[in-house]
């Protein structure tokens, strides 16, 4: 399998360049030159089977590694998952489902592909002898979920750039309180937009790249959003998929996980429709009615990992929708870094609009789908889930309706029991977070001086 930028300008690579590589070097993302078609009958065989088996039958094609060492990557990244079933269905109305993303170690969905990607870089490090330094932005649940992937390894440093004040306390202490060496949370004063373009400027200085071994582990990373192409398929054949279609909503950030589903379905899965769910951050809405994708202002909300106006991951679908054309792609992500938007071709936009619908829902809809869900049903939803719910309520139809339930309602507490009066508890594993120490480093937004201090950290 093959892996090529969406700009167009940089080399074509193998999965396991485009995994180290992160951003290519013309400063476009890595999507496969072309999306594998599984039979329906090795869908049908999926349902019922243990997670890791699904995993194994959905990235294979697209890694190009042999069962004999991709199993047992999947087999370890996934035992951090506490819950048999890895990735549970619940049912909160006869044709709506959650599907719980938030049973690994961090309490979001960001475990399934970053436990996954801690293991594929442990085992290619091994073999090639070699070090990284990984650098990453975080709204919030990326960055713990990178630490906790990473903590510890050897041939690997990890800093983690978060927006000072900006994550809830369980984010944080999530990211300060882990005591391996290896493990460096930067707490940056800025939002989480000037984070990311912190660590794109920091991709795009090639010759500080070389010197440190830069990798990037956000969501821009194919591998992350490869992994995220199984819970689709799980969740899809356990609901009666290749047999009949499903829906999914997804809330919405950075168009990681939501790009995993249009993958899922180039791969022959029958996904009806694909919502996108934002907050007030509407960007993606306001891109799928109106054809313009234009920034505004980032403003902080209760579900803040997508507290989001660059959303990284749409230039995937925009590439898509140009028809795998990197030259339009790249003078589009020209505009946007100057001129702060740009206008979507006609042909591109029906395109988009045939892969995907989308709904926003404003702070006080979200806080009431909390609480009338928590009445109703007696499930606790954490604040992004509850915007997918309330998203998923509108365009419900024939098709079951899966909602991507990204993280545990304990990760977002305060939110939560403002809405239903109970303040949700961590699970046990987790309940001595607020007594362990913190251990963070507060950062200006200057690019040079995190440079800086990154090269003197790995000296
Ligand atoms: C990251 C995150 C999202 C948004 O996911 P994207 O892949 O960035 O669209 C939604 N909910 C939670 C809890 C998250 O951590």
């Amino acid at each position: 399998m093959r892996y090529q930028s969406t700009r167009g300008q940089a080399p074509e690579l193998d999965f396991e360049g485009a995994m180290l590589t992160g951003l290519a070097r013309d400063g476009g993302l890595y999507v496969p030159t072309e999306i594998p078609r599984l039979d329906p009958s090795e869908i049908a065989a999926m349902a019922g089977r243990p997670y890791e088996e699904v995993a194994l039958t959905v990235m294979r094609p697209f890694t190009g590694m042999d069962d004999a060492r991709l199993a047992p990557l999947i087999e370890r990244a996934y035992a951090a998952i506490d819950h048999p079933a890895r990735a549970p269905l619940r049912q909160l109305a006869p044709c709506h489902f959650l599907l719980e993303l938030f049973h690994g170690p961090t309490l979001a969905f960001k475990d399934f592909a970053m436990q996954l990607i801690g293991q594929l870089f442990q085992d290619v490090m091994a073999r090639r002898g070699e070090r990284i330094t990984i650098v990453g932005a975080t709204s919030g649940d990326t960055g713990s979920a990178a630490i906790e992937a990473f903590r510890g390894l050897d041939n690997v440093e990890c800093f983690i750039l978060f927006p000072h004040g900006r994550v809830s306390d369980v984010q944080r202490r999530q990211m300060t309180t882990p005591t391996e060496a290896n493990v460096h949370a930067l707490a940056l004063h800025g939002d989480f937009d000037d984070c990311q373009a912190a660590v794109k400027a920091m991709f795009n200085d090639h010759p500080f790249r070389d010197r440190v071994g830069l990798t990037a582990v956000n969501s821009i990373n194919w591998a992350r959003v490869l992994a995220q192409v199984v819970y689709y398929f799980a969740a899809a054949t356990a609901l009666g998929a290749p047999h009949r279609p499903v829906c999914f909503t997804v809330p919405t950030g950075n168009f990681g996980d939501i790009f995993a589903g249009w993958v899922a379905r180039q791969m022959g899965l029958p996904i009806d429709r694909l919502v996108i769910a934002t907050n007030r951050n509407d960007i993606l809405h306001r891109t799928m009615a109106s054809g313009a994708h234009r920034k505004q202002g980032v403003a902080p909300t209760i579900s803040p990992s997508m507290d989001i106006q660059v959303s990284s991951n749409f230039e995937r679908a925009l590439f898509m929708a140009y028809g795998r054309d990197g030259r339009a792609t790249a003078q589009l992500m020209d505009e946007l870094a100057r001129e702060g938007g740009f206008q979507i071709s006609q042909g591109a936009m029906q395109a988009l609009r045939e892969d995907f619908v989308s709904g926003r829902a404003s702070e006080d809809e979200t806080r009431a789908t909390i609480a009338r869900i928590a009445r109703t049903t007696g499930e606790i939803l954490c604040p992004h889930t509850a915007v997918g719910v309330k998203v998923a309520e509108e365009m419900a139809g024939e098709a079951p309706m899966v909602t991507l339930a990204t993280a545990h309602p304990a990760k977002f507490p305060d939110a939560v029991e403002a809405a239903t009066g109970t303040r949700p508890a961590l699970p046990a594993r987790m309940a001595d977070l607020f007594d362990r120490p913190e251990r963070v480093t507060e950062v200006a937004n200057d690019v040079a001086a995190i440079q800086s201090l990154i090269e003197k950290r790995i000296a």
